[in-house]
């Protein structure tokens, strides 16, 4: 396995589970290496890239071992800006260049306090997206990005609401 062995894995003996999205994996199949599929697929062809706003904040969202905890905020808030407040994938571009030019980034998206996320329940995972098919495989994306938001609602106050209790 080229891709770095990871022990994010509890492998019974032909299923295992990622133990962060829950993910079911078969023939010892792992999240990333779906994950490296998925970003193939949508380098490949516009049919599949179309979604590729959505598939990126989803899987790291459902995998915060890879990121900060303030790089993990602000990639739901990008996913979140995208589905709840239908902000375009140029105007996205276009903070994210300003943020960067105006040197107001002072956080590292992959290292810093890390992201705890216990008892999160996912309804979906990048193991339910149908590859298959370019219109399914859109489709798919987009539900699993909506179930990620939603299921963090559930789980995880709003930054808001945080400062409010504190
Ligand atoms: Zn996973």
């Amino acid at each position: 396995m080229t891709t770095g062995e990871t022990d994010c894995y509890e492998s019974t003996a032909e299923e295992a589970a990622c133990s962060e999205c829950g993910a079911a994996l078969v023939d010892s199949q792992s999240c990333e290496v779906l994950f490296h599929t998925c970003l193939a697929l949508e380098f490949g062809e516009p049919a599949y890239g179309a979604v590729h706003n959505l598939t990126v904040p989803a899987y790291y969202l459902q995998h915060p071992s890879l990121l900060s905890r303030r790089g993990w905020e602000e990639v739901r808030a990008t996913l979140s800006a995208f589905l709840v407040d239908g902000v375009s994938v140029g105007e996205m571009r276009r903070r994210a260049t300003e943020t960067l030019d105006s040197g107001q980034r002072d956080f590292s998206f992959r290292t810093g306090e890390p992201m705890n996320l216990v008892d999160t329940i996912w309804s979906r995972t990048i193991g339910d997206i149908r590859l298959d098919d370019a219109e399914n495989y859109r489709a798919d994306i987009r539900h699993w990005a909506q179930a990620v938001l939603d299921d963090l609602s559930q789980y995880l106050p709003r930054k808001q609401e945080e400062n409010l209790s504190e």
